[in-house]
């Protein structure tokens, strides 16, 4: 028997999410190449949010586990790559979705799925990174494949006390940009600060749409943790030949924008995706990931949590409450 969050769909439609003790032999099985990993660690993210409630049309099928992401070690394998033991991390490939995922003792995957876990991260640290630091460091690598560097200017981070947010400043902050972090809390600014802010800018500041379709061109770069309106309202901010990185949409998946930065001032619209990017940028990112991070900011932004928390949490991170990165302890 193992322990796992299970969701469940009442005839009524209504989802439910409780910790319970189902059999191993209840993990799907997968076609080719399976592993099958103890796991020591998950995490919670916005997606997670919604698959512990009623699934935002994420989830397939119920009963289902969610946890669209873990680290954890080898226990079988049938495929050559991975022998029991290892030490592994698995993000993205709709595991937590339509696949099972890590909130339960065990996970069974494909080992296409999984990266050996890099050099210098424990299995608690490589969750406390988890699918949000992860595509924080995407975004940052793709704003520097498109010309960034520290010299340019300032660099904004949206969403900035959020899991993508709070990993991006510290990531940009350790390389040595300037980073303004977006946040509609005033209250988590000390935190932006300590993880490297050099300046706070208020959400309501860049919520409001405006007619202008350029104004004064403020930020060397952006990374975009809340779409929409905000969204719209920075690529009229961008300097001149500055990229964004489009990675979440906390604040709306609409678009409301002129395509005028993007003619007069040739801005880019980077588009992130962490579910099915390719494996080997997954481990140079995981990578520079355990070279650039800064271990202690890393832990300063952690909070810790267990299995039974996770329906409580999921509610929250759909409303905006949790600051950092949720580390639940399986
Ligand atoms: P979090 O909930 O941890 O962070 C989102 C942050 O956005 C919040 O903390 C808040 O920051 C801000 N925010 C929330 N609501 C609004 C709003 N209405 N208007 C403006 N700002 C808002 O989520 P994650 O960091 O885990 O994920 C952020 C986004 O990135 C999500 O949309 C997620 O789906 C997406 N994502 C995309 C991935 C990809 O592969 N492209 C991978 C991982 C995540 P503050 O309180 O500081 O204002």
């Amino acid at each position: 028997m193992m322990r796992a969050v299970i969701v469940e769909k009442d005839a009524d439609g209504a989802t439910h999410a409780a910790v319970k003790d189902i059999d191993e032999g209840d993990l799907p099985e997968v076609a080719e190449g399976g592993v099958t990993v103890a796991v020591e660690y998950s995490t919670l993210n916005y997606k997670d949010g919604l698959c512990l409630g009623p699934g935002g049309g994420l989830v397939r099928h119920y009963p289902h586990v969610p946890g669209i992401d873990f680290a954890g070690t080898v226990e079988r394998s049938d495929d050559p790559r991975y022998s029991p033991g290892d030490k592994v991390v698995l993000t993205g490939w709709r595991v937590g979705e339509a696949h099972w995922g890590g909130y339960a003792e065990k996970a069974r995957v494909k080992a296409d799925w999984l990266v050996p876990l890099p050099d210098g991260l424990s299995t608690r640290d490589a969750m406390a990174v988890g699918t949000a630091g992860l595509t924080a460091m995407l975004a940052v690598n793709a704003l520097e494949a498109h010309g960034l560097t520290p010299d340019h200017g300032p660099v904004l981070v949206t969403g900035a006390a959020g899991g993508v947010g709070s990993v991006a400043t510290t990531i940009l902050a350790a390389l040595g940009y300037e980073v303004a972090a977006v946040t509609g809390r005033p209250d988590q600014a000390d935190y932006l600060r300590d993880l490297g802010a050099a300046r706070i800018v208020a959400r309501a500041d860049l919520a409001e749409t405006t007619r202008k379709p350029l104004e004064s061109e403020e930020w060397a770069g952006c990374v975009d943790a809340v779409g929409g309106a905000m969204l719209a309202r920075v690529l009229g901010q961008m300097k001149y030949g500055s990229s964004v990185a489009a990675v979440g949409l906390a604040g709306g998946a609409d678009l409301p924008a002129k395509v005028i930065p993007f003619l007069l001032r040739a801005v880019n619209l980077l588009g992130i995706d962490s579910v099915l990017q390719p494996h080997d940028a997954r481990v140079a990112a995981w990578a520079r990931i355990a070279d650039v991070l800064p271990m202690e900011k890393l832990t300063a932004m952690v909070v810790p949590a267990s299995l039974e928390d996770l329906p409580r949490l999921g509610a929250d991170i759909l409303e905006g409450k949790v600051r950092g990165r949720v580390v639940v302890e399986i």
